[in-house]
């Protein structure tokens, strides 16, 4: 059997295009992992506390019941949907282009794939991090800033970059304080981001200092913290810690099917075409920079439409 698009992931982006494919009677298949490698089962935002940027949805709602009505819609409208993880994407030198599509269960051929696979963000490896796994612990400022228990309180993120900055802003609108913990003495973020960190009066920078353990009774209470240069240890006292230390791309399983950026994004245009022609992707597996449902979702509709006139 020959299947006309080929969907890797189920986040967002995932079941927007399975949507829009299964509505145009293109008879999806998606492969939506069995988590047993790093790309998720519904994606990051099953790991969200409480969605309340999607819109139509004014109280908010749990990301994992979020993901759940994507896939009845999907399913809904005639997307098929298997748990299984892909491991190799083959492409055929036939005249046909077809793609074969190895899972840790099966081999399936297809015309066309999209490749909504998401990413991972990076974690600590300390002690207390799994502990206080969201109750205190997140890694989007943006998704879990705005909830009660974070409001008016002390709060610390850590890492250097853009979005480690972007994320200790954000919170300073609803936090009491922001301290921003970075390993060195100077931040690896873009200078208008540095220039608007060091200028704000909420946030007070931890410099050259590295998260040694997380501590608490049910949620985080504080956040030891071990000096880089003489290894003094201190504490912190917070109610949350935001790790912003960068994103790993689900692409490696792709192994040089398509051009990938040097930190492992998938390159792609506005179409959301990667470089091998009858391959699209979407979502954060080919977003560095704005990695929300949204834009996820948004991307997965580009795409799908693309698939659909490349098909028909
Ligand atoms: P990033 O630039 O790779 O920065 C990661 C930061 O985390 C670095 O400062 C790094 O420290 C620190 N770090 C890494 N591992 C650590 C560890 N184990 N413990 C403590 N600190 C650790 O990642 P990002 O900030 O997510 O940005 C990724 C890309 O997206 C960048 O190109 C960025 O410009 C872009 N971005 C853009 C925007 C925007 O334009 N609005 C927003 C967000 C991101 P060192 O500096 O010491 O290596």
């Amino acid at each position: 059997m020959i299947h006309n698009v080929i969907i890797i992931g189920s986040g967002p982006a995932g079941h927007t295009a399975a949507l829009y494919l299964a509505r145009a009677n293109l008879c999806p298949l998606m492969l939506e992992s069995d988590s047993t490698g790093p790309v998720v089962s519904g994606g990051l935002l099953t790991t969200t506390e409480i969605v309340e940027n999607f819109p139509g949805f004014p109280d908010g709602i749990d990301g994992q019941e979020l993901t759940a009505r994507f896939k009845e819609q999907s399913l809904r409208f005639g997307t098929k949907i298997l748990p299984e993880t892909v491991v190799r994407i083959n492409k055929q030198t036939t005249e046909s282009e077809l793609f074969e599509v190895v899972t840790n269960e099966s081999t399936y051929n297809t015309r066309a794939i999209i490749i909504a696979t998401g990413s991972t963000p990076n974690r600590l490896y300390v002690p207390g991090y799994d502990d206080f796994w969201h109750r205190g612990i997140s890694t989007c400022a943006v998704c879990d800033g705005g909830l009660p228990c974070f409001k008016n309180v002390p709060l610390a993120v850590v890492g250097g970059g853009d979005s480690a900055c972007e994320e200790a802003i954000h919170l300073t609108h609803t936090a009491s304080k922001v301290y921003l913990i970075h390993r060195r003495d100077s931040l690896r973020a873009s200078k208008i981001m540095v220039d608007r960190v060091l200028a704000n009066p909420k946030i007070e920078m931890v410099w050259n200092s590295e998260v040694a353990r997380v501590g608490g009774t049910k949620r985080v209470e504080i956040v030891e913290l071990k000096n880089t240069i003489d290894l003094s240890l201190s504490e912190l006292q917070v109610k949350g810690l935001f790790v912003a230390i960068g994103h790993t791309p689900n692409s490696r399983f792709l192994s040089g099917l398509v051009e990938l950026d040097q930190v492992g994004y998938i390159k792609t245009n506005e179409k959301k075409e990667t470089s091998v022609k009858g391959v699209w992707a979407v979502g954060d597996v080919q977003d560095p920079h704005y990695r929300q449902a949204i834009t996820a979702a948004g991307s997965g509709c580009v795409a799908a439409l693309e698939v659909e006139r490349w098909l028909c």
